[in-house]
């Protein structure tokens, strides 16, 4: 068992709002998001860098990263295109030693500094979350999206 803040997450011992979980992934809302819709997708597994997950798992954080993508661009927050970043490895600003991939949304024109500001974005979950309620509201859109998607 270890103390880091997502695995704390995964056990419930930490808030987070979820928008998608199963066996091998879980999906919340960044508590601070670049921009609304900003979602972290994390393997259950507690690892640091990509390679060090199993390919299955590595396949499904990926899948589900997509996933997550598809639902954006059919909710309401109606993106243009989504960024997929993940940060492997301290040096790399990854800020919690758990892999994590980051969904973003993005907007035509919505600026090249954006990958900067993400690359340096300060990101201390200890501090702990933050606007729960508004983070909650575009959650169900997403949860509601993605259920669209599987046929539910
Ligand atoms: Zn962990």
């Amino acid at each position: 068992m270890t103390d880091c803040i997502f695995c704390r997450i995964i056990r419930g011992e930490l808030p987070a709002t979820r928008v998608y979980e199963d066996a091998d992934v879980l999906a919340f809302m960044d508590i601070f998001p670049l921009r609304r819709g900003h979602v972290l997708v994390i393997p259950r597994e507690h690892q640091v860098q990509l390679h060090q997950l199993s390919p299955e798992v590595r396949g499904r954080l990926i899948d589900t990263g997509a996933r997550i993508a598809q639902a954006l661009y059919a909710s309401s927050l109606q993106p243009a295109a989504a960024h997929f970043a993940i940060n492997d490895g301290p040096a790399a600003q990854q800020s919690v030693p758990h892999v994590h991939l980051h969904v973003l949304p993005r907007y035509a024109g919505d600026g090249g500094r954006f990958l900067l500001r993400l690359l340096r974005k300060p990101f201390d979950l200890a501090l702990g979350p933050a606007a729960a309620g508004g983070l909650e509201a575009d959650a169900a859109a997403i949860r509601a999206a993605l259920a669209k998607i599987d046929g539910h």
